[in-house]
């Protein structure tokens, strides 16, 4: 059913409401307006309100397993529990892969990009499970596997000390290989799933495996991801490598452009943010996994006002612990009403929509297809039940939605005109399913030690001034 009539439902115009009818022709919007002739299955969409789609711009799935158990610590010893307890199999990679459409979805988000952890020997088939799970679900899916070529102490500053790391267990050039192979087998914008370059950060990334990754970009026309200066020790760390900052060094070797988004951008400076305005690069605010893991406040409404492209994601869920993009959204915009004293510079329930949806898209290059309710733009779009409790009494429904606690308010949601949930149930797999094999495949667990957080734990303390 890619055509279709959604009738009498409101949408939100500059600064206001309208009631109309949308008309979807071949998964595309064909029209817009009061009063439309009803094309393909007419759908009541009295009482509800539609918007655009909203991007989960940055989340790495198979965090999932992790949830809720991970320490309470900081980024660089966080990261080393993770590892040491991460061996997946391909199976855990698609339940996980499912679980973060579903809940995404259920928040209102369309789009995903995952940063996906690879299994070590099964990269070309992690991907190819986590794609086939995002079709199944039907969200559109950016993958952007994730890539490095140091072992994980070299993320931590040295200071006064010389560290010895050892050396990665796969060279630069196979790991280029493995996503060259990624794009050509899988990289299908027309059929929703988009393969990115995305080396994990300059804290365990080498310049070459950053110009191999441009490479790619420019060759198969593929946007850049991520993360960038999430903690103050990748800060120190920068300086350390470099002798500048990380956007610096970025910048000079060519990786920032208006295809690059940037996931938490939380230690920038001022000469820095006017960098990432002038290449026209996108900030992925994930102040969940900033709170969590104490990296700190993004300072998004200098972003904003230096007219850099900011969107939201809700980071792995083992550093926030879940999938609720709405939540991402309320806390990323008001959180900030506390670092800024100028309250013309806070963020309003409809910008956090607008960033959500189109800051999304333009970071994933696609503001031309998606991102709005334009005609001629794709049907990625999601209508929000209005006589949902959470959202009464009925006051301004984008405010309701934003800043309240909406809780099981998606009625429906299509990608590419394609319906994934009709009246709050998925019409593409079974979500009762997915939730015994995610039960079934896990326990309790209360203790666990990780053996690198001791080993690193007295340099991190050290280095870091602790
Ligand atoms: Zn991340």
């Amino acid at each position: 059913m890619l055509s279709f009539t959604i009738q009498n439902v409101l949408i939100a115009t500059n600064d206001d409401y309208v009631t109309v009818d949308v008309q979807v022709v071949d998964g595309k919007i064909a029209a817009i307006a009061a009063n439309l002739e009803v094309i393909g299955t007419a759908i009541d969409g009295k009482h509800k309100l539609l918007l655009p789609g909203f991007f989960n711009a940055h989340t790495h799935s198979s965090e999932m397993w992790q949830r809720g158990i991970m320490s309470v610590l900081p980024l660089e010893l966080w990261l080393a529990e993770l590892y040491d307890f991460a061996p997946l199999d391909i199976e855990q990679v698609y339940l996980s892969a499912l679980g973060t459409a579903v809940e995404t979805l259920l928040s209102g988000g369309t789009s995903v990009v995952d940063h996906l952890v690879l299994i070590p020997g099964q990269e070309l088939e992690t991907i190819a499970i986590a794609i086939r799970a995002y079709k199944e679900v039907g969200i559109r899916a950016f993958i952007a596997p994730l890539i490095q070529d140091q072992s994980l102490t070299a993320g931590i500053p040295s200071g006064e000390s010389t560290q010895n790391h050892e050396p990665y267990f796969r060279s630069t050039a196979a790991t280029l290989e493995i996503i060259e192979e990624a794009v050509k087998k899988f990289h299908r914008p027309d059929e929703g799933v988009s393969i990115l370059v995305a080396p994990t950060g300059i804290q365990l990334c080498t310049d070459d495996l950053f110009v191999g990754c441009i490479e790619l970009s420019d060759r198969y026309n593929l946007c850049r991801h991520s993360h960038l200066l999430e903690t103050r020790a990748q800060e120190k760390l920068a300086q350390e490598k470099y002798g500048c900052t990380a956007v610096e060094h970025l910048q000079r070797i060519g990786y920032l452009s208006d295809k690059t988004s940037l996931a938490h951008c939380v230690w920038l400076n001022d000469a820095d943010i006017a960098i990432l305005s002038e290449t026209q690069s996108t900030v992925v605010h994930n102040p969940l996994s900033n709170l969590r893991l104490g990296s700190g406040i993004a300072p998004i409404l200098k972003y904003r006002q230096a007219g850099v492209n900011v969107t939201f994601g809700c980071d792995g869920a083992s550093s926030n612990d879940s999938q609720d993009l709405l939540e991402a959204i309320k806390i990323g915009s008001i959180l900030h009403n506390v670092t800024d004293l100028d309250y013309q510079y806070w963020i309003t329930p409809r910008k956090s929509v607008e960033m959500a949806s189109l800051g999304g898209a333009k970071g994933l290059n696609v503001a031309d297809q998606l991102g709005s309710l334009t005609v001629g733009k794709q049907a990625d779009f999601v209508l929000y039940d209005l006589t949902n409790l959470s959202l009464l009494p009925r006051t301004d429904p984008i405010g309701l939605l934003v800043l309240g606690r909406p809780s099981n308010v998606v009625n429906s949601a299509w990608v590419n005109g394609k319906q994934i949930i009709n009246n709050g149930k998925f019409t593409t797999i079974n979500v009762d399913e997915l939730r015994q094999e995610l039960f079934t495949r896990s326990q309790w667990e209360t203790k666990r030690k990780s053996e690198t957080v001791a080993q690193i734990e007295t340099h991190y303390r050290t280095v870091m001034g602790l």
